[in-house]
């Protein structure tokens, strides 16, 4: 009875993260919480500025970084829960599939407590407060670029990289940031027309 009670409640999870309110209120109490997290780092008395600014700047690398890892590894990976919600983003583009609202403030607040334990308050807070950030922009990037038809040519380069990433899954995996597919050399490079393609013929 309680597996069958867990699934049951595993697929509701699942079919409540595909619906356009789970993915507001997503946004809403991810967001609400990078917010409260920002705000009591930079209230609380801190060493200094400089040193605040750059682990704002830290905590924004390193979710780029998680958010390369999951895309690549996780969403495009083995057969899991994720893998085939990321299926459902590539087969529809325009739909609202996200993580179960209440997941990653969730995951945010465990990470806040492993950062309490070994670093001040104050650098605990900004440092999940930023990768909160970093969430909420990426959710935010990825739903406008399939809602959006930009028209300056820097977020028409930037938003072309995902949708190259849909034609081509193996590469792209940055939605937020291409540094690192950079890195680790998932970028995708248009094959150069051959010699023979370029003769033309007789
Ligand atoms: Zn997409
Ligand atoms: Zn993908």
């Amino acid at each position: 009875m309680p597996r069958r009670l867990a699934s049951a409640l595993l697929r509701r999870i699942i079919r409540l993260s595909s619906t356009r309110a789970n993915y507001w209120l997503e946004t809403a109490v991810t967001g609400s919480l990078s917010i409260g997290l920002l705000l009591a780092g930079i209230r609380a008395p801190h060493e200094s500025w400089v040193a605040a600014f750059f682990i704002v700047l830290a905590g924004l690398i390193v979710f780029s970084f998680i958010e390369y890892v999951f895309h690549r590894w996780i969403f495009h990976g083995p057969d899991s829960m994720f893998q085939r919600g990321h299926a459902a983003h590539h087969r529809d583009p325009r739909g609202y599939d996200a993580l179960p609202f209440f997941l990653p403030a969730t995951l945010l607040l465990g990470l806040l407590a492993v950062f309490w334990s070994i670093l001040p308050g104050w650098s605990a807070c900004l440092l999940s407060g930023a990768i909160a950030c970093g969430y909420v922009a990426y959710g935010l990037s990825h739903f406008t670029i399939h809602a959006v038809r930009f028209r300056q040519p820097w977020l028409l380069r930037w938003a072309a990289r995902h949708h190259i990433h849909h034609h081509h899954p193996d590469r792209n995996f940055g939605v937020t940031t291409a540094l690192w597919d950079h890195v680790l050399g998932t970028c995708y490079r248009p094959r150069r027309a051959s010699r023979k393609d370029n003769v033309a013929s007789p």
